[in-house]
């Protein structure tokens, strides 16, 4: 087990004033060495606040988070912390304001290595700034490094902000939608980068998106969240394969299939309606507002458990195999 949460709450002030909601409510998963482990779900499901969750950027209210086993929930001593984020780094979607405008390429890859201490000299630093760049495949370093971020297109900031996050050689990378602002064109290749930093680097990514097609494609496992639960987890092959959530199965109705063979398995599912405010959570079944499979009686009193379906394949429905 490289990283795991259990039982972890956030609670947030939203709507209506005085108004405690769970943005994250009481999800559990652990996360294996060198896996992509892909957070899957619309936007306001709680996937970028798990994300931060992770980094540390925000606080359970309860629940514990380990990494290798180490419980780092409660670490708060800077030097702590410092250490932490040596490990355990993030990627944001927008490339357009995660890079301070008014620093050169350079300064933005020499600042983590001054927040954190590493490499004595200037020219020390440099030649790991030229190393972090070269990975990334910013090449030739030297034409970029004088340049600001506005001087380079969205995919090369990309690079860059991964450079950045890689260059502390960390061991786990949350990326949270990090192609979802990139023109489509060049998501692929940035994501094959990631793949390919992946096995030459040896890190772990926790990978948010919205959109289960490039999840298909770089994720090993994912999860699919649902107003702050984890509704369905899996082998990505397996969820992806066989579906289980109806939640799932409607997120899954909406991408293209590029297989013909395949476009049968999946069901036209359609979804009802929008995902409600994280202030308004239905009672019973979180997603019986929208579900086409809803039972009366039931899916809107009784809250269902996430269960294992088969091995290693979870969901949460009181209707499990019986659509
Ligand atoms: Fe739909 Fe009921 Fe299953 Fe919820 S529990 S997903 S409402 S069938
Ligand atoms: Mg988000």
């Amino acid at each position: 087990k490289y990283f795991s949460i259990k039982k972890s709450f956030i609670d947030t002030l939203k709507g209506t004033p005085q108004k405690i909601v769970h943005a994250v409510d009481g999800i559990n998963f652990e996360i294996y060495p060198q896996q992509v482990f892909a957070l899957v779900g619309e936007s306001g499901c709680g996937k970028s606040t798990t994300g931060k969750l992770i980094v540390k950027l925000l606080e359970p209210t309860d629940g514990k988070i380990y990494l290798r086993g180490q419980d780092v929930t409660d670490i708060k001593t800077k030097e702590e912390v410092l250490e932490y984020r040596r490990k355990v780094q993030m990627i944001f979607q927008d490339p357009f304001s995660s890079l301070n405008p008014r620093f050169r390429i350079f300064d933005v890859l020499e600042e983590p290595l001054l927040i954190h201490g590493i490499g004595e000299t200037k020219a020390e630093r440099e030649e790991l700034i030229y190393k972090a760049l070269e990975m990334v495949k910013i090449i030739p370093p030297e034409d970029y490094i004088g340049r600001n971020p506005h001087m380079l297109s969205g995919g090369q900031r990309q690079r860059v902000a991964i450079a950045r996050a890689l260059i502390l050689n960390p061991t786990f990378i949350v990326a949270d939608e990090p192609v979802s602002m990139l023109d489509v064109s060049i998501r692929a290749e940035i994501l094959e980068l990631m793949k390919d930093l992946k096995e030459k680097m040896g890190v772990t990514y926790l990978y948010i998106t919205h959109d289960l097609s490039t999840a298909r494609y770089f994720a090993d496992y994912i999860a699919v969240m649902y107003l702050g639960r984890i509704v369905e987890m899996g082998p990505a092959k397996v969820v992806i394969d066989n579906p289980i959530h109806p939640y799932t199965r409607a997120l899954l109705a909406a991408v293209p299939e590029p297989i013909p063979e395949r476009r049968n398995i999946i069901k036209e599912i359609p979804i009802k309606g929008e995902v409600p405010s994280a202030a308004n959570i239905p009672p019973g079944c979180r997603f019986h507002p929208r579900c086409l499979y809803a039972e009366k009686g039931l899916c809107d009193t009784k809250y269902p458990q996430l269960v294992e379906y088969e091995h290693n394949h979870w969901a949460e429905c009181h209707l499990i195999g019986k659509y």
